[in-house]
């Protein structure tokens, strides 16, 4: 199965066409302005000696600009924007100079500990800059058709092979990103080393001995070159009393659970929190950081995809070579050339098991992912101090951290396991989460985000401007820009669509065909596709069909957010298609549903979510004045929806009445927090019947 690269697919989508202008015209310029006003790219400055000054922000702060550059270098390749160039430009020559000449660059070591590398690959993330950096170059090319920052890449990623293709085991990074960055940059120069470099970072993984130790003695350095970062502060302050320092904006409140800093301490020893407990193949649960685990499962996935690939083309040319020998008789010493050749199909048997495995962990990873630990707005991470995984059924709606990061490594997951297994589950949850616990992320403005996605707030939450981790924004940005990339995909003989978002492109199964989705959701259920090949071909049309589309979810309980991917499919049409326009109409279901969570979830008896279509709802405050959101009982026999085109751009509210007469307003959980501080949930009470 083939993916399109965005550039080739035109969104015309009434929802998410706006939504992407915003993020081209507005949240990317207002994200370089934050990456300057908090120093990041002095950083850069100071590091090519340009700048006097002190270096601010997170060891890993360099990580952030990349992002943004990735981002601008995809929204760049949609829309041409000279002052998107002019910035990008003038970042990228910056990144040449701050560059060392062996191509090392993280701008936290050479400021501060200059004959020091590779020190704490498990905290200081030194490896994930470089990853998003190569990740920046690769967009960036793709996007241009430019090599200028791309040949910064390849000099890092050089010294990289250089320095850690043949490293022990404990030589991998502490946040996973590197592994997906130089299968991309394997991808575009087509440089085996890389590829070889990110599948031994992943194989290396939980394969440390005492990896708990290992862990504490270099947390240990990471506080010592922290205190010793700080002194190096004062004296630059007490030398320099014209540096005006500055704090990194705030977080959001975050409810903490009780020893949640210790279960973080003891996930982190036991190599849950960076997936280094166990070796990939016996990673079968979703476990620790939950960023750092999509991270890790989408490089899997992506390692899978290029075996997939290269197995065809391997096995053609290997037998190839056995007939040549074959009819050279050279075959017949067992001791040729020739002879080991023809073994090379049953090394390849044995590759085919290898990939079997990896992708039966990541499925089994997924399903326990999905069952137990998914929040119902597809939100990844319950326990706050952790960043991460809970227990089993351990989803406290107030609790919940969320990360919007998170859903965005699980978009890249679950697009790589689709590709690779043609199931539909990873592209409906694709879906659920892309709606819901990503889009939540930023603002309608473009220029507020929220980090982490709580299910319930009492107060404390607003969308900000910028974060003391600003992680999200970029990643989010870059991901919008890449829509397109996750509607369609193809071979020879097959089209699948995953998405209903309106657009047009045109794909090769054999024949070019023209194909055009025109798509009323999430607000209307109607759907028409245009089939139009170029001449008549038969080939076979794959359309999924929505699990939210399919069954009443209040019967089941069979997940513990009572969203299931599991019961979507792909409906197959099986035919000759003609050049005439071939129009299919669908009218989805868009009846509000009731979601009741498992049993095992604690707090949420006689609780449920109101969806409606792709769409999880909540009520908010500022909707409900009259009413305690957290204990209002609904009346379920009272709900109604209605298109409210003056609020929030336009959505389909929700509206119902409690028990005792008062009126109670849903809105979509994506749109909530644009309208100042308020309390919201996820979770209502519900009146039992
Ligand atoms: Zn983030």
């Amino acid at each position: 199965m083939q993916e399109l690269s965005a550039r080739l697919v035109n969104i015309t989508d009434s929802f998410w066409s706006p939504r992407l202008a915003v993020n081209a015209g507005k949240a990317i310029f207002h994200q370089w302005k934050q990456l300057e006003a908090t120093r990041c790219i002095d950083n850069f400055r100071l590091a090519a000696g340009e700048k006097d000054g002190f270096r601010e922000g997170w060891f890993f702060a360099d990580s952030d600009a990349y992002k943004w550059l990735d981002a601008a270098s995809r929204i760049y390749a949609l829309h041409a924007d000279p002052e998107l160039a002019s910035l990008m430009d003038s970042f990228i020559a910056l990144l040449a100079r701050a560059q060392m000449p062996d191509g090392y660059i993280f701008t936290y070591n050479q400021l501060h500990f200059p004959n020091q590398r590779w020190v704490n690959l498990q905290v200081e993330h030194e490896l994930y800059c470089h990853g998003h950096l190569i990740e920046a170059g690769v967009s960036h090319c793709e996007a241009t058709g430019r090599r200028d920052l791309l040949d910064i890449c390849i000099k890092a990623a050089d010294l990289l092979v250089h320095d850690f293709l043949n490293a022990t085991n404990d030589k991998t990074c502490g946040h996973e990103e590197i592994e997906i960055a130089l299968i991309r940059l394997y991808r575009v120069t087509g440089k085996e080393e890389y590829l070889e470099l990110a599948r031994r970072f992943v194989e290396r993984r939980g394969r440390t001995q005492l990896y708990g130790i290992h862990w504490l003695l270099q947390r240990n350095s990471f506080l010592k070159r922290k205190t010793y970062v700080n002194q190096l502060r004062q004296d630059f302050i007490a030398k320099h009393p014209e540096h005006k320092s500055f704090r990194l904006p705030g977080d959001n409140y975050t409810k903490m659970p009780r020893f949640s800093r210790l279960r973080q301490r003891i996930n982190a020893l036991r190599g849950f929190y960076a997936q280094q407990h166990a070796p990939i193949r016996k990673q079968t649960s979703p476990v620790g950081h939950s960023v750092r685990f999509g991270y890790l499962e989408t490089a899997v996935a992506m390692l899978c995809r290029e075996q997939q690939n290269l197995l065809p083309q391997r096995l053609a040319l290997s037998r190839v070579e056995v007939t040549q020998r074959t009819q050279r008789g050279e075959a017949s010493n067992p001791y040729s050339l020739s002879y080991l050749v023809s073994l090379v199909p049953f090394v390849f048997k044995k590759d085919a098991d290898e990939i079997t495995n990896l992708i039966s962990a990541m499925e089994q990873a997924w399903e326990r992912m999905v069952t137990r630990r998914m929040y119902s707005t597809g939100g990844l991470g319950a326990v706050p101090g952790l960043e991460g995984f809970g227990d089993d059924y351990e989803l406290d709606p107030e609790y919940a951290y969320a990360e919007t990061c998170a859903s965005l490594a699980s978009l890249f997951w679950n697009w790589e396991m689709a590709l690779i297994t043609r199931n539909a589950r990873y592209s409906d949850l694709f879906e659920w989460q892309l709606y819901n616990a990503t889009n939540v992320g930023m603002g309608l403005n473009g220029d507020t985000y929220l980090y982490n996605n709580p299910l319930a707030v009492h107060g404390g939450v607003t969308r900000k401007e910028w974060y003391v981790v600003p992680c999200c924004p970029s990643n989010l940005s870059r991901t919008f820009a890449d829509l397109g990339k996750y509607i369609y995909s193809f071979d020879e003989n097959n089209l699948w669509i995953h998405q209903y978002v309106s657009s047009e492109t045109t794909v090769d199964v054999g024949v070019p065909v023209k194909v055009k989705i025109e798509s009323e959701l999430p607000w209307n259920g109607k759907v028409r596709i245009h089939v139009k090949p170029e001449k008549k071909a038969e080939f076979e049309l794959h359309l999924r069909t929505p699990s939210w589309g399919v069954s009443n979810p209040s019967e089941k309980l069979s997940t513990a957010s009572g969203y299931d991917p599991r019961e979507s499919n792909y409906e197959t049409i099986s035919r000759v298609w003609t050049p005439e326009d071939e129009t299919l109409n669908f009218n989805f279901d868009m009846s509000i549903k009731l979601r009741r969570a498992h049993p095992k979830v604690k707090g949420h008896e006689g609780k449920v979510t109101v969806t409606r279509g792709q769409l999880i709802y909540c009520l908010e405050s500022v909707d409900n004045p009259d009413v305690d959101i957290f204990t209002a009982r609904l009346d379920p026999s009272t709900l109604s929806d209605e298109f409210a085109p003056g609020l929030l751009g336009g959505a389909v509210v929700i509206h119902g009445k409690t028990t005792d007469g008062k009126s109670l307003t849903y809105i979509p959980y994506f749109l909530w927090a644009n309208r100042g501080e308020s309390q919201m949930t996820v979770w209502v009470n519900i009146a039992y019947q």
